[in-house]
């Protein structure tokens, strides 16, 4: 049996993620995600390290200031350094003018340094050892002590910039500050901070500066200088942790999203299987529908497209035994005839008989064929174009005309009832011409003679309705569902007894032919029936729609 067929998935080509959905959905996610996490701890960092650096400035500025404030305090004395300074230093310049001819620069002021070395390097100030000048002892101790207190660097400058003391060199190896902007911003009393690379250290640093004045006078500068990776210590540290943190979401995320996907992916496969078992040719196949979303409706869209095709493969079997049970009848009397003649028959009258009902049978072979043609090409028909918008009176006057003698000669009364005019409707007037006549023709040959038949044609609310009614045996209810479907009869003998005298049909396929019709112009087609009082057909189109 086709069930029995195996039939496989075709080969996916490309990356393993690119063959999987479910992997991709993970991939997706993560990426996302770490984006996210990346994007975070950008923008985190730099928020932290903003504050953190206008926190440090602050705190650094402040500390300046209140050593500015002590050192230019009159009563502490430190003026005294200054000059004691200012006048060790113009002995050196002195000196250094009888010495040699060399020009004022700061630079040269390493060369006098003690415990003085070779090269551009200033001189690491020994833990014990005062500044140069013993006159500035005070001014050193006190350097030292901010630099305990503040954690950074302290030195103190002269008015001119030249470092009289420094908590970590020797004042005297240092260059002169005085174009350092924290040093220019502090001597026009304003507050100021910088950050760059200190030359000494060679490290990224932050420097401020304040002045020390008395009475107007600017007497020097306290110059504060704090490396910054003191102060983004605090934030790798704080990137880290969120770092892990994120990490171990992204783990849990991933996790998650394995999950998540596979329950959208699950279903997915499930489809896959099934559609792949319906290409094999079991039509049994259903889908579970676990959701209501998108992937459930598809299930069940599945689900209702299988049971379709199923019903529709039955159909398919059943109309193909069908016709081959109503071809194999008339066959078989063909054959019984046929071999009784060919066997020699001596009644001529016999032989007569036999081949007219080799012939009959030979036409309603012929007739059978042409309906079950018809047929298979009202199947393959593409529905839903309708035609222009057509005035179907015309057509209904031929009709009347054409079948008028017909159903008079059966001994019927033909009552018309049309309209002087009707609203046009988008159909093809040749198929509604083929629908009536069949209709006319089933209640040509299900109503005795003596009774009626009509066909009336009027507008109802946005319909053309079309009604084809007679007052002969009609259909009993158990029967009426199914009149429409293929090679139904209510009658078989009956019918077929008829169908031996009338060439028309009598294989139960004429309504469902029209019903066909009707479905692919846009109408539909109703009935009522009462047994041994009559049939009403009913065929209606929406007016001029689409
Ligand atoms: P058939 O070729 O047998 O007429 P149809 O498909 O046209 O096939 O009709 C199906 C069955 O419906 C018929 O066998 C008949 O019993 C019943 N039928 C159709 N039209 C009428 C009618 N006007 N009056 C009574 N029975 C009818």
């Amino acid at each position: 049996m086709a069930a029995d067929r195996r039939v496989t998935s075709p080969e996916r080509g490309g990356w393993p993620w690119q063959r999987s959905l479910q992997q991709r959905i993970v991939l997706t996610y993560g990426v996302i995600f770490f984006g996210v996490l990346a994007f975070l701890m950008v923008w985190v960092g730099r928020i932290v390290y903003a504050a953190q650096l206008s926190d440090a400035e602050h705190n650094l500025e402040l500390q300046a200031y209140l050593a500015a404030n002590t050192l230019e305090d009159p009563l502490s004395g430190y003026n005294a350094e200054f000059d004691a300074f200012a006048r060790w230093e113009s002995s050196e310049d002195t000196t250094e003018s009888e010495e040699d001819d060399h020009d004022d620069e700061r630079g040269d002021r390493r060369d006098h340094a003690e415990g003085e070395d070779e090269g551009d390097h200033p001189t690491v100030l020994p833990s014990t050892t005062a500044s140069p000048s013993p006159a500035v002892d005070r001014l050193q101790q006190l350097a030292r002590v901010y630099a305990t207190d503040t954690g950074a660097r302290v030195t103190i400058l002269d008015a001119q910039g030249n470092p009289v003391v420094d908590s970590q060199f020797v004042a005297t190896t240092l260059d002169n500050q005085i174009d350092e902007r924290e040093v220019q911003t502090a001597l026009r009393s304003e507050e100021m901070h910088d950050v760059r690379t200190d030359p000494l250290t060679g490290v990224s640093t932050l420097f401020v500066a304040a002045p020390i004045e008395q009475s107007n006078t600017i007497l020097g500068f306290v110059r504060l200088a704090r490396p910054l990776s003191d102060i983004t210590r605090g934030i790798w540290a704080l990137l880290l942790q969120l770092f892990a943190l994120g990490l171990l979401a992204l783990t849990l995320a991933t996790v998650l999203g394995y999950w998540i996907a596979r329950r959208i992916v699950r279903p997915v496969q499930k489809l896959e299987e099934a559609s792949l078992a319906i290409a094999g040719g079991d039509f049994s196949q259903q889908v579970p529908v676990e959701s209501h979303d998108e992937i459930g409706a598809l299930g069940g869209a599945f689900n209702h497209m299988a049971e379709q095709v199923s019903h529709m493969m039955t159909q398919q079997r059943l109309f193909v035994a069908n016709a081959s049970h109503e071809l194999r009848t008339p066959l078989t009397n063909i054959k019984l005839r046929s071999e009784a003649l060919l066997s020699g028959i001596d009644d001529a009258d016999l032989s007569q008989r036999y081949l007219r009902e080799i012939d009959s049978e030979a036409d309603r072979l012929g007739h059978l064929a042409a309906t079950l043609l018809d047929l298979s090409r009202l199947d393959a028909a593409v529905d839903g174009k309708n035609g222009d918008p057509v005035d179907l009176l015309p057509m209904l006057h031929n009709v009347v005309a054409a079948q008028r003698l017909r159903i008079e000669q059966n001994g019927l009364n033909f009552h018309v009832e049309l309209p002087p005019s009707l609203p046009s409707v988008r159909v093809w007037p040749e198929q509604i011409e083929s629908i009536l006549v069949n209709l006319l023709d089933n209640a040509l040959k299900y109503t005795p003679p003596g009774q009626s038949v009509t066909l009336s044609a009027q507008a109802i609310a946005d319909n053309l309705q079309i009604v084809v009614a007679d007052t002969g045996n009609g259909i009993p209810a158990e029967d009426l569902p199914h009149i429409f479907e293929r090679f139904y009869r209510v009658d078989k003998a009956r019918s077929r007894r008829s169908a031996a005298q009338s060439q028309s049909s009598g294989v139960g396929l004429g309504l469902s032919i029209v019903k066909t019709l009707v479905e692919q112009n846009g109408g539909r087609i109703d009935v009522q029936s009462t047994p041994n009082a009559g049939t009403v057909f009913m065929v209606s189109f929406p007016v001029n729609s689409r």
